[in-house]
């Protein structure tokens, strides 16, 4: 703010100095050289002060120069062979693109391949040319996984933007496949008529996430009963040591000659499609028999090397298509906002309540700090609004225009939006209704719980505990119950908005940001002690409780080396038996441990795909 102003008010004070000279011809020739000089020191100003502006870390942000590499004739010739796969509609050279909060990179192309067959195609052409191979879904990572990064060869984003088939499975969809590019919020449309329910929600499913880069990063979110983003039966393309394309099949389908053509001319899939013994798990096996046990082990992490080798594989390799369980829809629901003194008493209702047995777990159980409550407040009501107005569908459009906008080489580009959500914050209307506004400004500790019903009294057994515990401490406690639909919609816009409110906030009070996404282990009870003198100015913190995965959303002073203070949080995590990332993955934010790598490397031997995530090698074969 103080620097906005400051570019307004030096041109004015110069061209008052210019316009006091007398003598109207040296007037002139004084007035032109003097707004040649306020024009140079405006300009001057203005892009020090942009330069100054990109140094400062925004949440988790970190600026990429654009690679200047050599091109070779093979990869000069690509892309016109890429347009003879996908239609030159699909194909953009040189694009500079931004990630979402983190991340700006240089991609020779970005391809946009309409088929699991181009797709293929594609791959093999890219891999011919010798360029650097970067898988990317709807660009929602906050870890910077998908934007182009310097690297030896030049990068090509392979987006599935385009392959966005999903088929339920057979008349009772219990499962559903999904190509690479579908987006969670469109599978859980999908699936709403056919009265079950979508493997995966995410903070971010306004944006319409894609499932296969849930897979990728081993996504979490809000819903504690079906687990991280997993499966082992997928469709996936991986390198081999000789640079060689190889198609990887474990779907459970029955036998196709050509199993790519069969999936892209498929438009349902029925029981009789699938191979009856195939056992591969669909989803995380018997996670709330998992979570319950709050034993000194984490939930879910991101280095965790469970599974098939498409997950958690962050684009080491390309991931077409895969088969997810998808979980009954509840009869009913209830959604409580519990709002507590003190963060013992949350964790008791953890204990008690949310966690007291696999059978009846609730479906959503959120825990949000005080200071993120007055974050979502200060700097989330124009998310929500926007949300509100234009719907969730529409939504993932204006983000990528914003995106795109970003990344003009403009001054001051990259926090416009935020300037101007943060000014017009104020003027726009609460985001909760008046009782549940007033209940979350006098507690510092928020539940927000969604117990629902599927035919065994699970509502009914969760309510039960949870007025026993209200009953016990009735000072301590306040309970709101959603009224109707709109007012669980808001309590959600209200957890959703929780990542962009954070960006706003800082890009408003001009400062920097970091988000810190972590695992604890399932017994640890208490709020992380930060360390010392790291002059964090607002500490935000929400977290996927029932599964013990915290967000810190924290604001630093511009003094502070945002990389130093990482640093030492992630040395207090790792020294509290922690892990980090927990789902957000690594990208290029968080140094993946050696058996990660390890994996990658055996996985991605010529080190084609995605070179350079979790700090590895971005060098050709990793020398
Ligand atoms: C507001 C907001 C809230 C969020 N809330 C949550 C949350 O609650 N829980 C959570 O876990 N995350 C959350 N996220 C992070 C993000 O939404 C997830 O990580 C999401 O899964 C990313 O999906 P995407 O399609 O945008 O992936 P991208 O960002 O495009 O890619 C992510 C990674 O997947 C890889 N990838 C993409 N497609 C493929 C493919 N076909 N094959 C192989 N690799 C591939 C990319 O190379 C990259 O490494 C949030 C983000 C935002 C902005």
């Amino acid at each position: 703010m103080l620097m906005l102003r400051r570019i307004h008010l030096q041109p004015g004070l110069m061209a008052r100095h210019v316009s006091s000279k007398p003598g109207k011809r040296s007037f002139s020739l004084r007035a032109v050289c003097g707004a040649g000089l306020v024009g140079c020191g405006a300009g001057y100003l203005l892009s020090r002060m942009d330069g100054q502006l990109r140094e400062r870390q925004l949440p988790g942000a970190g600026f990429r120069v654009c690679c200047e590499e050599m091109i070779t004739p093979k990869q000069q010739a690509l892309p016109n062979e890429l347009r003879g796969i996908v239609g030159k509609q699909h194909v953009v050279e040189n694009v500079t693109e931004t990630g979402t909060m983190v991340g700006k990179g240089h991609a020779m192309v970005v391809v946009r391949p309409g088929t699991l067959q181009e797709t293929m195609k594609v791959l093999e052409a890219c891999l011919n040319a010798e360029v650097a191979i970067l898988p990317q879904g709807a660009k929602t990572g906050i870890t910077g996984g998908s934007v182009p990064r310097p690297c030896d060869r030049p990068m090509v984003v392979i987006s599935t933007q385009r392959l966005q088939k999903i088929l339920p499975i057979g008349d009772e969809a219990k499962q559903v496949l999904c190509f690479a590019g579908a987006g969670i919020f469109s599978v859980q449309e999908t699936l709403k008529p056919l009265n079950r329910d979508s493997h995966s929600v995410l903070g971010s499913i306004f944006l319409n996430p894609s499932v296969a880069a849930g897979v990728a990063f081993g996504s979490g979110g809000t819903q504690i009963h079906k687990g991280p983003a997993f499966t082992n039966r997928a469709l996936y393309c991986r390198v081999d040591a000789n640079g060689q394309l190889k198609l990887v099949n474990t779907l459970g389908l029955n036998a196709h000659e050509d199993v790519v053509a069969f999936l892209d001319n498929a438009q349902a899939l029925s029981s009789k499609d699938m191979d009856a013994k195939c056992t591969r798990a669909a989803s995380w096996p018997k996670y709330p028999q998992h979570l319950t046990k709050l034993d000194g082990q984490v939930s879910r992490y991101n280095a965790d090397l469970t599974g098939e080798d498409c997950n958690r594989s962050e684009g080491k390799v390309f991931i077409l298509a895969t088969i997810h369980d998808t979980f009954p829809m509840p009869q009913e629901s209830k959604m409580v906002w519990v709002s507590c003194k003190d963060f013992a008493t949350a964790n008791h209702i953890k204990q008690k309540v949310a966690l007291a047995s696999p059978n009846c777990l609730p479906k959503q159980f959120e825990y949000m700090g005080r200071e993120q409550f007055d974050c979502v407040d200060q700097g989330g009501r124009g998310i929500i609004k926007l949300i509100e107005m234009v719907g969730m569908s529409n939504l993932g459009t204006l983000w990528n225009f914003k995106l795109k906008f970003e990344s003009l080489p403009l001054p001051f580009v990259n926090i416009i939006a935020d300037k101007l959500l943060w000014y017009l914050n104020s003027a726009i209307p609460e985001s909760l209704p008046k009782p549940l506004m007033e209940q979350g400004r006098k507690f510092d500790h928020h539940l927000i719980m969604e117990m629902t019903e599927f035919g065994n009294g699970e509502l009914k057994q969760l309510d039960e505990r949870l007025q026993r515990q209200l009953a016990l401490n009735p000072g301590d406690i306040s309970c709101y119950v959603c009224q109707d639909a709109f007012e669980k919609s808001r309590v959600m816009l209200f957890r959703f908005a929780v990542q962009p409110s954070i960006q706003t906030i800082t890009v408003g009070k001009g400062r920097q940001g970091l988000i810190i996404d972590y695992a604890m282990p399932k017994n640890f009870d208490r709020i992380l002690e930060m360390p010392k003198d790291c002059d964090i100015e607002m500490r935000c913190l929400c977290s996927h409780f029932g599964c013990n995965v915290f967000h810190e959303s924290l604001m630093l002073s511009n003094d502070v080396d945002v990389k130093e203070v990482k640093k030492r949080i992630k040395q207090v995590i790792d020294e509290a038996g922690g892990k980090l990332p927990a789902e957000h993955g690594h990208g290029t934010e968080y140094e993946a441990p050696c058996s990660t790598q390890e994996r990658w490397k055996r996985i991605d031997p010529t080190n084609s795909m995605n070179p350079g995530v979790g700090h590895s090698s971005s060098l050709k074969g990793y020398l």
